[in-house]
């Protein structure tokens, strides 16, 4: 079990740490600010720093079998470190803070969307959201606008936990049909943008939604016959 600095402070750049195992999946760690691909949101990439200055790349972060697992996966060529050595873990934050604002935006997208969620994806500079709509109900200008107001307005934006019973409780809660929330640890992290939107997301996101910058739609593209995927990137 890794202790996951991320969940708490997602701005947190770099931190102490020891390398615990290493196999041909990749290094494990006691406490990493590297987040592990999941609800949507790629890993991070970085470097691990020896005590000697030595750096290895990390290419990507992924999940592993157990819960709050996180491989470190090194690019090829590098040279593992040994387990038991101390390292500075260092995420790439000009790319991270990229998705954690694109990613706080797919949570004001889908507030501002009516209808279920089917899919979705955060990428660098650009995301998407799959929705399970009707034929031509979605008016791209109408979403560009409200999308882009919610944002302007500066709502903060912070996680909460409830425990298992008080979501199944509240089943309106989880917007996304293929992405259920993990339960059976007896609580649930929810992600709450104030007035606007709240649903479990264990991702990383920015505090306020000014810090996301002006977006646009720049597709709603027809994927079957009741889902529409409403793309969006950042005007830089
Ligand atoms: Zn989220």
């Amino acid at each position: 079990m890794t202790e996951l600095v991320f969940r708490d402070d997602a701005y947190q750049r770099s931190c102490r740490a020891r390398v615990v195992a290493v196999d041909e999946r990749g290094i494990r760690l006691d406490r990493t600010v590297f987040y592990p691909t999941g609800g949507g949101q790629p890993g991070d990439t970085g470097v691990l720093r020896l005590a000697d200055g030595t750096a290895i790349a990390i290419a990507d972060t992924v999940k592993g079998d157990g819960a709050d697992e996180v491989i470190h996966v090194p690019a090829r060529d590098s040279t593992p470190p040994q387990p038991g050595a101390e390292v500075t873990v260092e995420i790439d934050w000009e790319r991270r803070h990229r998705l954690m604002r694109m990613h706080t935006c797919l949570h004001l997208l889908c507030a501002v969307v009516p209808g279920a969620v089917t899919g979705g994806s955060v990428g660098d500079g650009r995301g998407r959201l799959d929705f399970d709509v009707p034929g031509a109900s979605l008016d791209k200008e109408a979403i560009n606008a409200a999308l882009n107001r919610l944002i302007g307005e500066g709502l903060a934006v912070a996680p909460r936990w409830i425990d298992d019973a008080e979501l199944a409780a509240q089943p309106e809660l989880v917007r996304t049909m293929s992405v259920k929330p993990p339960t059976g640890t007896g609580k649930v992290r929810l992600l709450e943008i104030d007035g606007v939107d709240l649903q479990p997301c264990g991702g990383t996101h920015v505090r306020n939604t000014a810090e996301i910058g002006a977006v646009e739609i720049t597709k709603i593209e027809n994927k079957g016959r009741q889902n529409r995927r409403i793309n969006v990137a950042f005007v830089e």
